[in-house]
């Protein structure tokens, strides 16, 4: 059954690579090889042991790179969480509607952390930095998508870096 509620989903002001929780979900881009924004952070405070993961998926299952809106789940590192979860974010476009690729992102992201166990996951808002796309229709597609996959989890946290998207996303999650 589709979670209406907020149960389970929560959302602090903070930064992505000091979550603890089973798994943290990156902002990657499809090379998977480490970007900028919460790519960088995660590779940064992470370590080469996850950039050596992400090499080792390029030259297995994903020669040509992780192709938009999927998802897949390598080692942490040195992070406190157990796994990271990486997805590509659509970048914003004015001429073609991508949200249901943004909803993919946070749909294959929870499948994954389904898959591997995970009963805490933590969100940064996808393709809302480099990528462009407006904070209140990022919030609203990842609240509502994340809303209907809830309950397979114990926690399902939203983690916002600055206060501006996290007064929007409190603000969609509230149904402000
Ligand atoms: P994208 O390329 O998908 O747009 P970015 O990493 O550029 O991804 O930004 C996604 C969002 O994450 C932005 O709102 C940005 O402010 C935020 N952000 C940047 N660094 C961090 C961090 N360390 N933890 C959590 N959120 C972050």
């Amino acid at each position: 059954m589709p979670n209406p509620t907020n149960a389970g989903v929560t959302i602090v002001r903070g930064d992505i690579t000091e979550q603890d929780v089973d798994a943290v979900v990156n902002a990657a881009n499809s090379s998977l090889l480490g970007g900028g924004g919460v790519d960088g952070a995660i590779h940064r405070k992470g370590g080469g042991d996850i950039l050596a993961e992400c090499r080792e998926l390029r030259s297995s299952s994903h020669p040509d790179g992780l192709p938009t809106g999927q998802a897949v789940a390598t080692t942490a590192g040195r992070l406190p969480a157990r796994r990271v979860i990486h997805t590509v974010g659509p970048v914003w476009a004015k001429s073609e509607d991508r949200s249901e690729l943004l909803a993919s992102c946070y749909r294959e992201s929870l499948r994954v952390a389904r898959e591997s166990g995970a009963r805490t996951v933590a969100f940064p808002a996808i393709s809302t930095g480099v990528y462009g796309w407006p904070l209140d229709d990022g919030a609203r597609i990842a609240v509502a998508t994340v809303r209907e996959e809830a309950d397979d989890f114990d926690e399902v946290r939203f983690v916002l870096f600055d206060e501006r998207s996290y007064e929007i996303f409190a603000a969609e999650l509230s149904g402000r």
